[in-house]
């Protein structure tokens, strides 16, 4: 039997309808939320996902604000707008827009990003409290995919889990939170001997690693439940199995996970389509952590103490 689609709009609807009402009560006592998002040039591949945070946000009653920078900027430019954001008042939350120019050293920007701002939860403090299982803001993505699995399954303790990518910002974290609720986590990556033997085992598939077509209907086990986080933009081909061109005479693109969408959902039991999965959520959870910075600036809830 085909698996049931996993609306990504359908659980993104409920968390920004929970965060309508908190933004309302701020509002009402003065409290507006700026989240702002520092970009370096004008990378098209990001144009999309900035547009998408500025309409949700705006739709919210979030301000939102795009400081650009031009192409040109050194890292030195960059880490003086971020201290600026840090210190001002009025920003509640700071996204620094990926990719950064390669001269950069993105990791240490994000860093320096005040981890009480730091609504991508990039940040070493936020990062750790993953660890600990008790996360303030953490890293969206791998939030993401942590709700849409509890959403699905409810109770996960001892479900064999398997997270395909292990990059700091989606795959380890995401797999922290699964573990946090006892799910039994296996994680994969370039080094794993034979994927498709831990794929097959799993109740639970989530894949982050940016391949198209990595895991195919064979590796995954009947009635499992299938996150892809994969992101990734392939020619549109015709019958013939030839490039579809625009008028420009380019290949047209469309975007696909990592995962074999139709093959997969004849073995899944549910499966996120992309796009409209776990990207949908990510948007959710970052405009939910921004709501969580406003309220710790606005002292409407304890700010988490440095070393409790
Ligand atoms: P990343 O930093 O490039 O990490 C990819 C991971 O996949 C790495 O851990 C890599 O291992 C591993 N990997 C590479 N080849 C593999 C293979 N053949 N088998 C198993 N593991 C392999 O990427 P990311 O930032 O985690 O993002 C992953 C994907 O998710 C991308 O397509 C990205 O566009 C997408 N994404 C989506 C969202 C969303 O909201 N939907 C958000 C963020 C990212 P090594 O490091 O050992 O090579």
């Amino acid at each position: 039997m085909p698996a049931r689609i996993i609306d990504g709009r359908v659980l993104s609807g409920r968390i920004i309808e929970a965060l309508r009402s908190e933004i309302e009560q701020l509002a009402e006592q003065g409290c507006e939320i700026r989240l702002v998002a520092v970009q370096v040039g004008d990378n098209p591949s990001s144009r999309l996902y900035l547009k998408s945070q500025q309409r949700e946000a705006r739709h919210l009653g979030i301000a939102y604000e795009l400081r650009q920078l031009p192409a040109y900027a050194t890292e030195d430019d960059v880490a003086e707008l971020i201290d600026m954001l840090n210190d001002d008042k009025r920003v509640s939350g700071i996204i620094l827009q990926m990719p950064l120019p390669e001269r950069m050293n993105a990791r240490r920007l994000q860093w320096r990003i005040d981890r009480l701002k730091d609504v991508e939860g990039v940040n070493p403090a936020n990062m750790g409290m993953v660890v600990y299982g008790q996360p303030q803001l953490a890293p969206c993505t791998a939030m993401a995919v942590y709700e849409l699995v509890k959403d699905c399954h409810g109770d996960i303790r001892g479900a064999e889990i398997c997270i395909v990518g292990h990059s700091a910002i989606v795959g380890k974290p995401a797999m922290l939170l699964l573990l946090s609720d006892l799910g039994t986590t296996t994680t994969c990556h370039i080094g794993t001997r034979n994927l498709a033997e831990h794929t097959r085992r799993a109740d639970i598939l989530v894949v982050a690693v940016g391949k198209p077509g990595l895991i195919t209907g064979k590796m995954i086990r009947p009635g499992a439940t299938v996150i892809d986080v994969g992101i990734n933009r392939v020619p549109m081909l015709d019958q013939a199995g030839q490039p579809v061109l625009n008028e420009r005479g380019r290949p047209r693109c469309r975007t696909v996970g990592d995962v074999l969408f139709d093959e997969a959902a004849e073995v899944a039991g549910a499966i996120t389509p992309v796009p409209g999965g776990v990207g949908q959520v990510t948007t959710a959870i970052l405009l939910r952590n921004t709501v969580q910075a406003a309220r710790w600036q606005f002292g409407q809830s304890k700010i988490p103490a440095e070393h409790s």
